[in-house]
This record gives structure tokens, C-alpha cells and sequence, in this order.
């Protein structure tokens, strides 16, 4: 089963990413995270990524469909996986619709957490306390916030138009909203 988790930043979408992934033992795939230890690791991708990365700018979408790409080849995703943070813009979201169709697979689910901008501001400002995550910062959260609502909104309308996508709130307590992402997507498998 392929599943592509949205959210916006601070959403939880990375928290119930990880949880969900163990539930269905399938490969939990963060595009933020692969991008994060790149720069740690001072490879290429990760100076190219740096300055995207700290500003809160989306990577160009060749390079990200190419990283995502060459982890899907890999054995661990043939029966699927959990992408996180990934596609983000329309082509992105495209792009992989023809990788997966060019392989007789698809995109099964697509799963978009709720949560209102007051909400995700305050949770991303506690985790900037508490991970000390170089983006975490005002200027970038609004910034990413934007991004959000202007390249990743669009992926949305694309994957609902197809019927592909359910939303879940993701108000309460981490529990709380893992519950609700288990009853839909077994609602969706069932
Ligand atoms: P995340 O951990 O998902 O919040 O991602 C952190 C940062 O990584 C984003 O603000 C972007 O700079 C970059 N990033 C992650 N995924 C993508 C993507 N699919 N397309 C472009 N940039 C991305």
C-alpha cells in the first residue's frame, strides 16, 4: 500500500507517520528527514539543500522526484510505503503518478491532518524549544506556512478530485488523533 501523508507544518504529520508505518510494517519515507541527515552528513544533496532548508524554501522538485525515486527502486518499498512531506507541489504530485503507473502500482491513500494555523504555530515554537530543528524559527514557520497554503494546497484538490484523499483532524493528544488516522485508513482498506 503506498500512502502519502500531508500536513502542515507542526500538523503531527511526522508523529503519526512513524506510528502508522509500524502499524501497517511498511517503510516510513520523510523527505524533511533524508534532507536534514544530507546536510548533516555534508553530501552534496545536502549543500544544495542547505539554504532551502533554513529558509523554509521548497527543494526544486527535480531533485526531490529524484531522490524519492531512487528510494522507491529500492526492495524495501516493492509492497509499499509511507511518504512524508512528499510530493509537496503539483508536479511532484504528478511525477509520481507516473512512477508508480509506470510500474503497474499507484497511490492507495492519501491522508491530510487537519489542524488550525494557531494550533500548528504554537506545537512548532514548543518543538523549536525542545529539538532545537534550524527551521523552527518565526520567520521560517511563517514562511513555511505559506508555502503550504501555496504549492502543497493544490496537491490536495488534485488527489481529492480523484478521490483519493481523506482528512483527519488532527486536534488532541498524539493518541487521540493515531486513533482516528487507524479508523480511516482500515475503514479505506476494508
Ligand atoms: P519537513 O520535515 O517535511 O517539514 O521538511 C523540512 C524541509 O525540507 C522543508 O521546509 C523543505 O525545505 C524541505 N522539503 C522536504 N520535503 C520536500 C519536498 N517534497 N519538496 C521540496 N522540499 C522539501
Amino acid at each position: 500500500m503506498y500512502i502519502v501523508f500531508i500536513g502542515p507544518p507542526g500538523s503531527g504529520k511526522g508523529t503519526q507517520a512513524v506510528i502508522l508505518a509500524e502499524q501497517l510494517g511498511i517503510p516510513h519515507l520523510s523527505t524533511g528527514a533524508m534532507l536534514r541527515t544530507a546536510h548533516d552528513e555534508g553530501s552534496a544533496l545536502g549543500r544544495l539543500a542547505a539554504d532551502f532548508l533554513l529558509q523554509g524554501k521548497l527543494v526544486p522538485d527535480d531533485v526531490m522526484v529524484q531522490l524519492v525515486a531512487e528510494r522507491l527502486s529500492r526492495r524495501d518499498c516493492q509492497a509499499g510505503c509511507l511518504l512524508d512531506g512528499f510530493p509537496r507541489t503539483l508536479t511532484q504530485a504528478q511525477l509520481l503518478d507516473r512512477y508508480l503507473s509506470e510500474r503497474g502500482r499507484q497511490v492507495d491513500l492519501v491522508l491530510e491532518l487537519v489542524a488550525d494555523e494557531e494550533e500548528v504555530v504554537r506545537r512548532l515554537l514548543r518543538r523549536a524549544d525542545l529539538e532545537g530543528r534550524a527551521d523552527d524559527t518565526p520567520d521560517t514557520i511563517s514562511r513555511r506556512m505559506h508555502v503550504y497554503q501555496r504549492e502543497t494546497a493544490p496537491v490536495l484538490d488534485y488527489y481529492d478530485r480523484r478521490s483519493q484523499l481523506m482528512r483527519i483532524d488532527g486536534h488532541g493528544t498524539p493518541e487521540e488523533v493515531a486513533a482516528r488516522v487507524q479508523q480511516s485508513v482500515s475503514a479505506r482498506r476494508h
